[in-house]
């Protein structure tokens, strides 16, 4: 299939219709696929922040579409306690501050030359349409079918536009062999690739987390970078009980200690390293401290542990 403007691949290489089973909100009410509208709902409050880090307009079309989410609040008035509120206030901020680090590192890659965007579990991240991409830019966004069909309806109702003539979703499971479903796409190995997988590899067994990372090197021309999240070690009961859990678990249904792989996380970094990338590790206060706003640390911290990953293939 040649590179074409928001087509939706599912296994069965059809493509994705708005309008049928699947584009629902329904299929995106429980699950893993439900993170995603978390994510979404925290991009639409911040978008609404005088000081935002990052602005979605497109966020709060999606949570709206899901009948799950429907009493989560899109606006920082609808959340009384502010960024003390553990859920859409510290967690949301950590979204939103994520969202931001990425967007930049995405976009200094395309800067550097890279003419292909890969999100890899991209949810309703909505970068395809609101950032500014070269003419020239393909951008592969992979999910399962259902959580795409579902992004690609709301898009259709409200007539969004990508920002790059080359936007294309690839309806796959990551823990199987998606290589050959991007490359039918259009993907070219032989080009520089920006990565990203942005809240992903919790969710993978560390197997398909190593197959995915062997995956990436071996699809990656020299010049390409991946930026990820990773989380170092287990946290501990003090932190697993963490209000940031609990408060998530407790009004939004999603139990993100139970959807978490009990797997012991892969050491990536060093597994790139061995494929000859360079890397370095950041915690997100550091972009608190770069962007002069986002969530500070905290005694028996849920962030404690998190590392945005940045890499690059020589
Ligand atoms: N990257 C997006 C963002 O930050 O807004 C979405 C993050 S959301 C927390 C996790 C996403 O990973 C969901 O959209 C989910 O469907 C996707 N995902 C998890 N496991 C997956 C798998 N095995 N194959 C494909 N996608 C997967």
């Amino acid at each position: 299939m040649s590179v074409g403007a928001t087509e939706t691949l599912d296994p069965a290489g059809t493509p994705g219709t708005p309008g049928t089973p699947g584009t629902d909100g329904h299929a995106v009410a429980e699950g893993v696929a439900l993170t995603a509208v978390l994510v979404a709902a925290a991009r639409a409050i911040e978008t609404h922040r005088p000081d935002a880090l990052a602005r979605d307009p497109y966020a709060e079309h999606f949570v709206r579409a899901v009948p799950a989410a429907a009493d989560w609040p899109l606006h920082p008035q609808d959340v009384p306690a502010g960024e003390a509120d553990p859920l859409w206030g510290r967690l949301g901020r950590y979204f939103a501050l994520r969202t931001r680090a990425l967007d930049d590192q995405l976009l200094r890659a395309v800067q550097l030359g890279a003419r292909q965007v890969v999100l890899l579990g991209a949810g309703l991240d909505a970068r395809a349409y609101r950032l500014d991409w070269p003419s020239d830019c393909a951008l592969y966004e992979i999910d399962r079918p259902e959580v795409l069909a579902f992004k690609q309806g709301v898009l259709d109702g409200i007539e969004a536009r990508p920002t790059t003539p080359h936007r294309v979703t690839v309806g796959t499971d990551l823990r199987t062999d998606w290589a050959q479903a991007l490359t039918d796409a259009g993907f070219r190995p032989d080009r520089p690739t920006a990565w990203l997988a942005e809240g992903l590899l919790l969710y993978l067994p560390g197997t398909a987390e190593r197959e995915l990372f062997a995956t990436v090197a071996r699809l990656s021309a020299p010049g390409s970078t991946l930026a990820y999240e990773a989380k170092l070690g287990i946290e501990s009961a003090a932190v697993r009980a963490n209000p940031v859990y609990t408060a998530t678990r407790d009004r939004t249904g999603i139990d993100l200690l139970a959807l978490f792989d009990a797997d012991p996380r892969p050491d990536t970094p060093a597994d790139l390293r061995a494929h000859g990338w360079s890397t370095t590790d950041h915690t997100p206060f550091e972009f608190t401290r770069h962007y002069g706003r986002g969530p500070l640390p905290e005694p028996d911290d849920t962030l404690a542990a998190n590392r945005w990953v940045f890499a690059v293939r020589p």
